[in-house]
């Protein structure tokens, strides 16, 4: 029997609308590319959005196309959140990190027609546009005043654009299921792929990290990750369903400009990957600055380190949430909030809770298998690979002809986890990063959690490497605070104390830094490739 209750086929622009409508004068803070501060508010973000909605529909364009942003944490950005999926297009975000080469293949493969673009990025698709094969239209994120000579084709500044919109605009009944914004993973290996959100999943996603991640109605929120990646977590839709006040930082992610804008707009809770929040640390260590109006960050991305943790806890006085979760989940997955329990834990014992990646928010469903798919126990112990199923988890990859997932509806993260007893899950490693020495499994993560901890060791990666007898072992290379190399004995005996000794690197390599991703993350593969014989030739 079907149940009685209204049919739901929502559109994300009820968000802005319902955050013009009880929030109106709810404030959005951009830093723009100048350095100046901006200051807006939900009711008029929601009438750009009309607006830009409207031009876009004026001009041609039709629910289904894909519009894209090559753009920065701003007002504008988020206006084109809901101007294009509101309108029915999707909204498909850009990474300005991303190697020419991927560049190219995602925006012909996501079969971009418009790319809006922040003045700064113009010359990246300058050098790319004569390989652009579906962009018609270039909409630079400027005034009319601003607007730059450019090759860019059809090129014409946003202000200009959003002028022919209509402020009264009604937004588009999009159907059942309706494709809302597109994603690309990074593509480590192969060809990036394309996750394809729907309004529904974005709604349900964003209602659940509400309820997950202690947010307050009168939190103020720095955005630090990025909208081009992940939806930025979903904070431009909770952020406004919610009604909190969003600060973004636009270009400025250094330790002083970020302290800057968390003085001065009074921020509460703080999102952000754990390179971000390292440099801000690094900038209040040295100039004797205190977080003080921060009561709780959000951390995730990449493995939080206790030295992390520790430091936003006894200098700072700031509660860290450590979250996990991926390109294909929308993304979150699980979050670690305090129990009530924790309150009277000793600081060691709350410390390696939180060090967890956290407990799956309501929606999420995880499991660990082994390599033939046995489902293993959550004993704390077993390692395996992680699968995940739910409403805002990918089903299959955007043009793909084949399903993501498997038979029962599981899709594999690639990651290597443990679930434990209370239902918090570890994770190990990436299912490509683990090593694997003398047939058992040492977690490069484990590992550089530990170097970390060093007073000398500014950042750690360890990467497994072949080798003649063990198969596989740990080559640890590490960034020292001051760039250059300390005493490697040094390091082996502090590790000692912290890690079995079979895992302990069989050598350490220090370099001046280490190679990092569009997404700030780790590129393990470029370490392995250039010292794959380190091993053999010894
Ligand atoms: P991409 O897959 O494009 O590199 P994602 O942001 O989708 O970028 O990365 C997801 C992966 O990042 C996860 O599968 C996991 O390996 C890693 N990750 C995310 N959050 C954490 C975390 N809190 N701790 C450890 N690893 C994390």
């Amino acid at each position: 029997m079907i149940g009685d209750m209204q049919k739901w086929t929502p559109n994300v622009a009820s968000i802005i609308e319902h955050a013009k409508q009880f929030h109106p004068t709810k404030e959005v803070v951009s830093r723009m590319v100048s350095g100046d501060i901006h200051k807006t508010n939900y009711e008029e973000v929601c009438i750009r959005a009309r607006k830009l909605a409207s031009a876009l529909e004026k001009d041609g364009y039709k629910p289904g196309d894909v519009i894209a942003t090559l753009a920065l944490n701003t007002y504008r950005h988020l206006e084109m959140y809901y101007g294009i999926s509101g309108m029915g297009a999707i909204n498909h975000t850009l990474n300005f990190r991303l190697h020419p080469e991927q560049a190219i293949y995602i925006i012909n493969h996501a079969e971009d027609k418009i790319i809006f673009c922040e003045v700064p990025f113009i010359p990246i698709l300058e050098g790319l546009k004569d390989k652009l094969v579906t962009v018609e239209k270039y909409i630079i994120l400027c005034d009319e005043s601003e607007m730059p000579e450019t090759g860019l084709k059809n090129a014409i500044s946003y202000e200009e654009y959003l002028k022919d919109g209509d402020e009264d605009y009604s937004w588009a009944d999009v159907g059942d299921d309706a494709a809302c914004a597109l994603c690309y993973t990074s593509g480590t290996t192969g060809n990036p792929k394309g996750v394809l959100y729907s309004h529904k999943s974005n709604i349900l996603h964003a209602q659940a990290a509400l309820t997950a991640m202690s947010i307050k109605p009168d939190d103020s929120i720095l955005m630090v990750v990025p909208l081009f990646h992940v939806l930025a977590w979903g904070i431009p839709y909770f952020g406004p369903m919610f009604g909190l006040k969003l600060v973004m930082p636009g270009m400025q992610m250094e330790g002083e400009p970020l302290y800057d804008l968390i003085d001065k707009e009074d921020i509460s809770l703080a999102f952000g990957v754990p390179t971000i929040w390292m440099g801000l640390l690094a900038y209040c260590r040295e100039n004797n600055k205190i977080l003080s109006s921060v009561k709780n960050t959000i951390i995730g991305g990449s493995a939080l380190s206790l030295s992390t943790l520790q430091e936003f806890d006894e200098v700072h006085d700031v509660n860290v949430i450590h979250a996990w979760g991926m390109t294909e989940m929308s993304p979150l997955g699980t979050t670690n909030i305090p129990t009530p329990e924790m309150e009277h834990m000793s600081k060691e014992e709350k410390y390696a809770i939180q060090l967890k990646q956290g407990r799956p928010i309501y929606g999420v469903e995880l499991k660990v298998v082994d390599d033939s798919g046995t489902d293993l126990p959550n004993d704390g112990e077993s390692q395996g690979h992680l699968m995940v199923r739910g409403p805002w988890i990918l089903q299959k990859y955007f043009k793909a002809e084949k399903d993501a997932v498997d038979k029962d509806g599981w899709f594999d993260t690639g990651d290597i986890s443990v679930l434990d007893e209370d239902g918090y899950m570890t994770i190990k490693d990436r299912a490509k990063d683990v090593i694997k020495s003398g047939g058992e499994w040492i977690s490069s993560i484990d590992l550089e959690n530990a170097a970390f901890g060093h007073p000398e060791v500014a950042e750690a990666c360890v990467v497994g490497i072949p080798h003649p007898k063990w198969d596989e072992r740990p080559l640890l290379f590490i960034v020292t605070g001051d760039g250059e190399p300390v005493e490697k004995e040094s390091i082996l005996d502090f590790l000692s104390s912290k890690v079995a000794k079979w895992w302990l690197p069989d050598d350490i390599i220090f370099l001046k830094e280490l190679p990092h991703g569009a997404t700030g993350k780790l590129q393990k593969f470029e370490l392995r490739d250039e010292y794959n014989n380190h091993y053999m030739e010894k």
